[in-house]
């Protein structure tokens, strides 16, 4: 166990990952047992529990013991029922960054992400963090078991159907340290992102339950720069089910555009009805990747375009091995540049290959005249 007691710009605990909090806690440990954890606790209070420091607010902070969770030992268990796999068994300090690959190794997903996926498993479900979409729950909504470590050092489970259950899922960190959690997991699926430029406002306001159900999980972005448009659309479209590496399918030759190609419709009609719902928004279909800060480069941002992947990797808006531009490392101000074009033509997604692969089709959003001429 680590302990760290000084630091003279910040305190011994730092800053939250914004940097526009420096915690007040007095002292900062890093246990790496329950045992040191308990050991901790039995030295009394105030403590609090530490998560990946991603709440903007003074949530996580306390004048006595912050108790960092990442220390801890890390576990994925699946568990199963009939032999069959239903929930995952994850520590409390884990990212869901890092959960959510091992989950995919397995053939199996969480339904919903938040939009970044460097936060803690219990960090976020204690907050009720969430991600987007009028179909899909909370972050805490999947979560079947709590376990934690009490003030006392006593280690409760406490289970969906348990009488104070919802109280101990979005705790706000009130009740202990939660050292693991069981969450409900499914086969896993792909999910296609695209991006829509300058929606209008009253178009989106007119019907806004037709917006936030133009797809699974649906975001829009604006700056206020412009009273009549919003900057950006994003919508994700959940598929029926993991398609195949499009990589692996990509001859290595030019295409028939005639579709030789094998060619999943289900791709080609969310990208397409998502597209034409924007239209009517008065939208059109990004022509470069995006970052939701406009003029900022989009490389810390999840693959967009229509092109379908795993759901990990498009139902956060960023990536776990880029930081997002708002934290003090790296704010628009210093990185601030044009919206990266392209580097070719956007992906086509009936062939899912990019220009001039293309499958030409008018269903097909990127191909469409409206949006690619
Ligand atoms: C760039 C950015 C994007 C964000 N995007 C979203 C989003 O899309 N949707 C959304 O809803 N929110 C979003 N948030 C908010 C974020 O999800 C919450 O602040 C969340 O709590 C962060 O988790 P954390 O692990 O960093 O928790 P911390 O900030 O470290 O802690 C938050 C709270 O959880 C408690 N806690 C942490 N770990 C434990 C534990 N092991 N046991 C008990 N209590 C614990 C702490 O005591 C504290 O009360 C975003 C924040 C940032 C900075």
């Amino acid at each position: 166990m680590t302990t760290t007691d000084h630091d003279e710009q910040a305190g011994p605990a730092g800053r939250n990952w914004a940097g526009n909090l420096a915690y007040g806690a007095r002292r900062l440990v890093r246990p790496t047992s329950i045992d040191e954890l308990r050991a901790v606790l039995a030295e009394g209070g105030p403590v609090r529990a530490l998560g990946s420091r991603h709440s903007f607010n003074d949530l996580a902070d306390t004048d006595g013991t912050l108790i960092a969770t990442d220390g801890l030992p890390v576990e994925v268990t699946v568990l199963t029922e009939a032999g069959e796999p239903v929930a995952v068994r994850v520590s409390g300090g884990l990212r869901y960054g890092d959960l959510a690959p091992r989950l995919q190794e397995l053939g199996l997903a969480l339904s919903n992400l938040a939009s970044l996926p460097h936060i803690s498993v219990a960090g976020a479900v204690a907050t009720g963090t969430h991600g987007s979409g009028d179909g899909i729950g909370s972050l805490a909504s999947v979560v079947r078991a709590v376990e934690l470590v009490t003030a006392s050092g006593e280690l409760v489970t406490i289970r969906r159907g348990d009488p104070d259950f919802g109280g101990a899922v979005v705790s706000l960190g009130a009740l202990g340290v939660v050292v693991a959690l069981e969450l409900d997991v499914e086969p896993t699926y792909d999910v296609a992102q695209t991006v829509f430029d300058a929606p209008r406002w009253d178009a989106i306001l007119d019907d806004l339950d037709a917006v936030t159900s133009l797809g699974t999980s649906v975001s829009i972005f604006t700056t206020w720069n412009n009273a009549d448009v919003a900057d950006q659309l994003w919508v994700k479209q959940r598929m029926p089910h993991a398609i195949a590496d499009p990589d692996a399918q990509a001859p290595a030759g030019p295409v028939d555009v005639d579709g030789d190609l094998p060619v999943d419709e289900a791709v080609v009609d969310a990208v397409a009805l998502a597209a034409a719902a924007a239209e009517r928004l008065g939208a059109t279909v990004a022509d470069g990747p995006r970052h939701p800060i406009p003029g900022v480069v989009a490389d810390a941002c999840t693959e967009q375009g229509g092109v379908p992947g795993p759901w990990f990797e498009r139902l956060p808006h960023f990536r776990l091995e880029f930081t997002p531009s708002a934290g003090r490392s790296s704010r628009p101000s210093t990185s601030c540049r044009a919206p990266t074009p392209w580097p070719r033509s956007p992906p086509c997604v009936r062939s899912r290959r990019r220009s001039p692969r293309c499958c030409r089709s008018t269903r097909c959003a990127p191909c469409a005249p409206t949006t690619s001429g």
